[in-house]
């Protein structure tokens, strides 16, 4: 039976029933309601469904024939694109320069089709000559216009607010008036501020360290890795701005001798919707310095947004689309293990496969998934989350971390009975795994048998995009490519006395990382983007062992981590400084950074 003629009249939703993410009765519902109640569509389907911004801005795209542009947390106001447009003006007439490209302005809008017609964006810049007009949602245009023009709800800068703080007396001695103290509205305000700055500047820490005396407070932030100084307190207000945030996570006030930890939803407090995770710590002087992290913002990243080489992206897919197995993502502690594994699940995420992770803490979200939160205090642990797991018909199970025996030996039985197993290690290289597992007492053979993978990571500065190409000459070429076959020194792998080696080694790099066959090396510059550094964001580095036949034969006779290393390179393994090096040529990192990130 064919349906009738559809009379409903077409809307940019509409694609989510084309999708299967709601149906055509639920999307005229909602539309019903936003009509009779006055509210944006999207925030009711969103409030009524769990929707991610990429099945709406699919829908939208397809709508207006336009692209989707997601939210960009690495934008940056200018001041020549955004200087001389209001911030009233653009959210009401809903579209925002982004950026000049070589294929025009790229202009953000709610509906392209009304701001293309209404001529608005070449009016206001009449210097620019080509427009490039992309869709996006709601809620990523009211992001990204807070993103440029700061968050209007709590105006003013962080130094006006300081000022502000003036007529607050300090009661360091007194409880109940430094309670008072602490819940003042300007205290309020600044302490709110420090943490939308924050956020707003991408760091991940911020640190109050408060000095003795009359001595200021000096608060830092760690953006991309590295600590920068962000704003000094004076004195008077350190006791009240800890004791603020004491109270924004619950945690003792009166109690300034023992460290405390706690969490912040900020979303109670402020215009972001931001976890916090907070740790107090005593120190020298009668004082008590605190330490947030700020939790990411809890969307897994694409699988093909990782920075992985093609390479690696296509053994990585390989090992992973197996059935059953153990597959490891190892690094320090801050080199995105985590991010990665969700990315990995993410492509993994079916309605077919049940899906089990147990984390601490869970941090990032993803429907379709069942996540656990460890809770060491209450003895709920990975081990034990583990064997509950394995009585719940899981497909895949992720334990966030394997550190002891037990967590290894269950996700060695899990994936011998049939599962596919993920779990991070605090293990420096991917061949130096296997001989930390097995000295932890796995079986030789069993543990060869669940190996899939091991996949070691960093996190190296990423060049901004204010970076110069040039074309290196034949010495700094040479130095490059001694540096990189250094790496496989002692291998049957290197062979760079062999002769045409080097050549060899030049030609592929042309092929795949050239431009019209030319090899390009990268200067930093710097930029008010990059704040004059040169280098915005991170990238990924990986090494990626896969457990071939010849590594679990390797691993069954406990090879030493020198002839795992040897075998894994000879098929094609690139170490972490390899593939550093690798990415210096698409102009991604410089060398600096991945010698920095890739010492051993
Ligand atoms: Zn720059």
């Amino acid at each position: 039976m064919t349906s009738p003629p559809n009379a409903r009249q077409k809307t940019p939703y509409d694609g989510l029933v084309t999708q299967g993410t709601v149906t055509l009765v639920e999307l005229d519902l909602c539309l019903l309601e936003a009509q009779s109640t006055g509210q944006a569509i999207e925030f009711v389907l969103t409030s009524h469904y769990e929707l991610n911004s990429d099945q709406i801005g699919a829908s939208l795209s397809a709508y207006f024939g336009a692209p989707y542009l997601a939210f960009n947390s690495t934008l940056a106001r200018s001041e020549l694109l955004h200087g001389q447009l209001k911030r009233e003006f653009v959210e009401a007439q809903g579209w925002l320069p982004l950026y000049e490209s070589p294929s025009g302005l790229r202009v953000m809008c709610l509906d392209p089709e009304a701001v293309r017609g209404l001529r608005m964006v070449p009016q206001a810049f009449t210097r620019i000559k080509k427009f490039n007009y992309a869709v996006t949602t709601q809620r990523e245009f009211q992001q990204t216009l807070n993103q440029l023009y700061g968050v209007s709800a709590h105006g003013g800068s962080i130094n006006k607010l300081l000022a502000d703080l003036d007529g607050i007396q300090s009661h360091e001695r007194d409880e109940s008036l430094l309670a008072s103290a602490a819940s003042d509205n300007e205290l309020v305000k600044f302490v709110n501020k420090v943490i939308i700055d924050a956020y707003h500047q991408k760091a991940s820490d911020i640190h109050i360290e408060p000095m003795p005396g009359k001595l200021k407070t000096g608060i830092r932030l760690r953006v991309d890795g590295t600590l920068q100084n962000f704003i000094e307190v004076p004195a008077q207000f350190r006791q009240a701005m800890v004791t603020r945030l004491k109270i924004m996570c619950d945690l003792d006030i009166a109690e300034r001798r023992k460290p405390q930890d706690g969490k912040i939803q900020f979303k109670k407090y402020g215009p972001l919707d931001i976890e916090l995770r907070v740790a107090t710590i005593p120190s020298t002087g009668g004082v008590e310095d605190v330490v947030m992290r700020i939790l990411p913002s809890g969307e897994p990243i694409a699988l093909d947004k990782l920075n992985l080489s093609t390479l690696n992206m296509q053994r990585t897919l390989a090992t992973i689309e197996r059935p059953y197995g153990l597959f490891y993502v190892c690094g320090p502690t801050g080199s995105g293990k985590t991010t990665t594994l969700h990315s990995i699940l993410k492509h993994l995420n079916t309605t077919d496969r049940k899906i089990w992770t147990v984390e601490d803490p869970v941090e990032i979200t993803q429907k379709g998934l069942r996540q656990v939160q460890i809770n060491r205090k209450a003895g709920i642990d990975f081990a034990m989350i583990m064997r509950a797991f394995l009585r719940a018909d899981p497909d895949i199970i992720m334990v966030g971390e394997s550190r002891d025996r037990e967590t290894v030996a269950l996700g060695v039985e899990a994936s011998l009975t049939g599962h596919l197993v993920f779990s991070t290690l605090h293990t420096n290289s991917a061949p130096e795994s296997v001989t930390r597992l097995l000295d932890m007492g796995m079986d030789p053979f069993n543990f060869a048998d669940a190996l899939l993978g091991i996949l070691a990571q960093r996190l190296a500065k990423k060049l901004c995009v204010c970076k110069v190409a040039y074309t290196p000459d034949s010495q700094e070429l040479a130095s490059f490519v001694a540096e990189y076959s250094d790496e496989l020194r002692n291998t049957p792998a290197w062979q760079l006395d062999a002769p045409g080696e080097a050549q060899k080694l030049i030609a592929h790099w042309q092929q795949n990382f050239g431009e019209d066959g030319q090899l390009r090396f990268y200067h930093r510059t710097g930029c008010a983007q990059c704040q004059h550094t040169g280098y915005l964001g991170r990238i990924g580095l990986h090494e990626l062992l896969v457990a071939t036949d010849e590594i679990k034969q390797l691993i069954q006779t406990r090879a030493r981590v020198a002839d795992i290393f040897s075998t894994a390179v000879s098929s094609g393994m690139l170490t972490l400084k390899m593939d550093g090096m690798e990415k210096t040529l698409l102009g991604l990192t410089d060398l600096k950074m991945v010698r920095m990130v890739c010492i051993k």
